[in-house]
């Protein structure tokens, strides 16, 4: 992981692969104030979570006030136990909450068994949900700095994201609502609340996005994964009514401009989960 100041008091975390060992790239961040400090996502393994809590420590002495959860996948709450620890209060979506009581446990349970070396990159850590849920949005403050809680609420990469909006650093952590330069996971979306979701983002008056996987950008970045979700769906759809088998549709779903794209396991893996789904609403002929 590198450790990058976003703007004054904003920092990420971005991660350097896109193995499941890098916890497929996801990113995490963090606001220093001095009447404590706001941690964004905790990372797949004990060494992000830890190295999280040791970054944030570096640059402040103030105690963690809050964690925020951007969703309930694996790799942006298994390090939730690290900070249960040290921290006042884990945060996020009712939605995200509940899917991670549902499905938390099961998830870490198969991937300790995936290999002995994944096992040990997970030793220790174990679900730990949020302990504070909001529904509609939710501001607070933070020492002078407020913090905007923000849920698209049609869905979007899950049913549960949030996205924290820092209005005066002029830094929005999106989550995996943004994927920049990343096969997007689309397993859990709602690709037209996606859509909705990041056109408000480019409405908003940010200077820095930092995405939940690749490096951090300006709101310019939205637009290629908007455009991806668009070609996806439309070529997806498309595909189903034609009847082209499944096991031929990764192929077929690759879309332009995307060759240098990490995460490329992904496109089967998205295919795998939205078939049934797309082949309901569009029956072959
Ligand atoms: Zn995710």
């Amino acid at each position: 992981m590198k450790l990058q100041r976003v703007s004054g008091r904003a920092f990420a975390r971005i991660a350097e692969g896109d193995s499941i060992y890098d916890g497929w790239g996801a990113n995490q961040g963090f606001l220093t104030t001095r009447e404590g400090n706001m941690v964004v996502d905790t990372g797949f393994t004990a060494r992000a979570a830890k190295g999280l809590l040791h970054d944030v420590r570096a640059k402040s002495s103030a105690p963690i006030r809050l964690v925020v959860n951007s969703h309930d996948h694996s790799d942006h709450v298994f390090g939730n136990s690290v900070f249960g620890k040290v921290s006042s209060c884990i945060v996020a979506h009712a939605n995200c909450r509940s899917r991670l009581l549902e499905l938390g446990r099961e998830r870490i349970v198969g991937y300790r068994n995936f290999d002995t070396r994944l096992r040990s990159a997970l030793l220790g850590l174990r679900i730990h949900p949020a302990q504070l849920t909001y529904e509609d949005g939710m501001d607070f403050t933070l020492g002078e700095t407020t913090v905007k809680l923000i849920h698209p609420k049609d869905g979007a990469h899950t049913t549960g994201d949030t996205m924290v909006l820092i209005p005066e650093e002029k830094v929005l952590f999106a989550g995996d609502v943004v994927w920049v330069d990343y096969h997007p996971n689309l397993e859990d979306a709602n690709i037209e609340g996606w859509i909705r979701a990041l056109e408000a983002i480019s409405k908003m008056d940010v200077d820095y996005v930092v995405p939940g996987h690749g490096p951090v950008s300006d709101k310019s970045c939205v637009a290629p994964l908007a455009r991806y979700l668009r070609d996806y769906d439309r070529r997806f759809r498309s595909l189903v009514r034609d009847g082209v088998p499944r096991q031929e549709l990764a192929k077929e779903l690759e879309i332009a401009g995307t060759d240098e794209w990490s995460l490329k396991m992904i496109v089967g893996r998205n295919v795998d989960a939205l078939y049934e789904r797309y082949r309901a609403s569009e029956p072959s002929r």
